[in-house]
């Protein structure tokens, strides 16, 4: 049993974290300026390992992963700063093939062209990990390579989330859980007596083992409404380094017109004393960078406002679900009708917390598979788009 609580070394004064925002048109540029203000002096002779979010196959620009020259900067600052080993690893959502997410995010481009290995972390074993301040976890499987190497850096998309808020570098470290771990935090039953969701408990509790010791994080092209995968690119040309994730992610929120506080992963953990979130008590470089706010929309509070005629039945699903339902719903929506009653709404059900689904409605996920006699049912953990289709050119549910 192993804990990593990190004391980072780049930090400081704990009380009073520095958080730099370089603002430009260049990722590299505004990676190595942001990290040149930091005494990076502590890599020296130690391994370092990157975790960027290529948790998804996207390509580089899209908002969903982080940008390879983000993290060809950093490999270079690190290096140069007499790191004896730097590596860049992930542990991706479940269905996606880590080397591939890799690949079509560049990362793995700029990897190899220095040479610097890239890890599939559910490759290797898991370390059963504690979590003594957990209240909704008790323990928690964590991929080896972040007890493996000695530093860890998060180096996130800035993005909005439909389930947390937005996805940072508080959250982007759920991507050091291994393989299914990721998506039983989704699955959690409320915690007695306390009315906050579970994944937001949940996200503080990884922060009580799983702090990193540094954030980068990637604000050139994030990802505004319904993310972490389904929502629209939006420029903010900046990249944010901080010790202090939690005060990198408050000044990451800021950028994006939102308030850490109101994030509720970023204020639990900020109450445990895991990091700082309120803006006063951040020391925050450029003096102008207010002058860079630029809202982000926030993710819609129901996919069914977004198509009309179709009742998205979401009780305590995961994002990968939704993602998916969202996509689907996208290229697909106007097929539905070609499978379900016609001149009624079609029902959909996704998430672990029905007790009972109307007549004729689509069950999407695992979570649902208790109501498949009620209609038509597409298996999945997460379900895949094309699947849905699939199954439903096979139903005889028509009218
Ligand atoms: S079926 Fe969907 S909601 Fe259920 S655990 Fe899997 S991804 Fe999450």
């Amino acid at each position: 049993m192993k804990s990593k609580l990190s004391e980072s070394p780049f930090s400081k004064n704990r009380e009073r974290p520095f958080v730099y925002a370089a603002f430009g048109k260049s990722a590299y540029e505004n990676t190595r300026k942001a990290l040149s203000l930091f005494d990076l002096s502590p890599v020296c002779g130690k391994r370092v390992l990157l975790k960027p979010n290529a948790g998804r196959v996207a390509p580089p620009g899209s908002g969903v992963v982080t940008d390879p020259q983000v993290v060809a900067a950093a490999i270079d600052a690190f290096r140069e700063a007499g790191a004896a080993e730097t590596a860049v690893g992930e542990s991706p959502i479940t269905g996606v093939n880590t080397m591939e997410a890799f690949e079509v995010s560049g990362i793995a481009s700029v990897a190899a062209s220095r040479n610097c290995p890239l890890i599939d972390m559910d490759e290797l074993p898991s370390v059963e990990t504690d979590v003594p301040e957990g209240k909704a976890i008790n323990s928690l499987k964590v991929c080896a390579p972040v007890f493996d190497y000695d530093i860890v850096v998060s180096i996130p998309v800035m993005k909005t989330h439909m389930h947390t808020g937005v996805t940072l570098s508080v959250k982007n470290m759920k991507g050091c859980l291994w393989r299914r771990s990721k998506v039983l935090l989704h699955m959690l039953p409320p915690v007695k007596g306390n009315s906050e969701k579970p994944i937001n408990i949940a996200i503080a509790d990884v922060s009580g083992i799983l702090r990193p010791h540094l954030s980068i994080i990637d604000g050139m092209t994030g990802m505004e409404g319904l993310g972490p995968s389904a929502g629209f690119p939006k420029a903010l040309n900046t990249v944010i380094v901080s010790a202090d994730a939690f005060a990198a992610d408050a000044v990451a929120c800021k950028l994006m017109g939102l308030d850490a506080e109101n994030i509720d992963h970023l204020r639990l953990g900020a109450e445990r004393g895991y990091g700082t979130i309120n803006i006063d008590n951040i020391e925050i470089e450029p003096g102008n960078w207010k002058d860079f706010i630029s809202p982000f929309e926030k993710p819609p509070e129901n996919l069914s406002i977004q198509f009309p005629n179709i009742n998205v039945l979401d009780k305590s699903s995961c994002s990968a679900c939704q993602s998916t339902l969202l996509l689907f719903l996208k290229k697909y929506a106007g097929k539905l009708s070609d499978y379900f009653p016609k001149n009624e709404a079609v029902n959909i059900a996704i998430g672990k917390g029905h007790d009972d689904v109307p007549l004729n409605t689509l069950c999407v996920g695992n979570c649902t598979s208790k109501h498949k006699n009620k209609g038509i049912f597409v298996p999945g953990c997460p379900p895949v788009g094309s699947e849905i289709l699939n199954v439903l050119s096979k139903s005889k549910t028509k009218e």
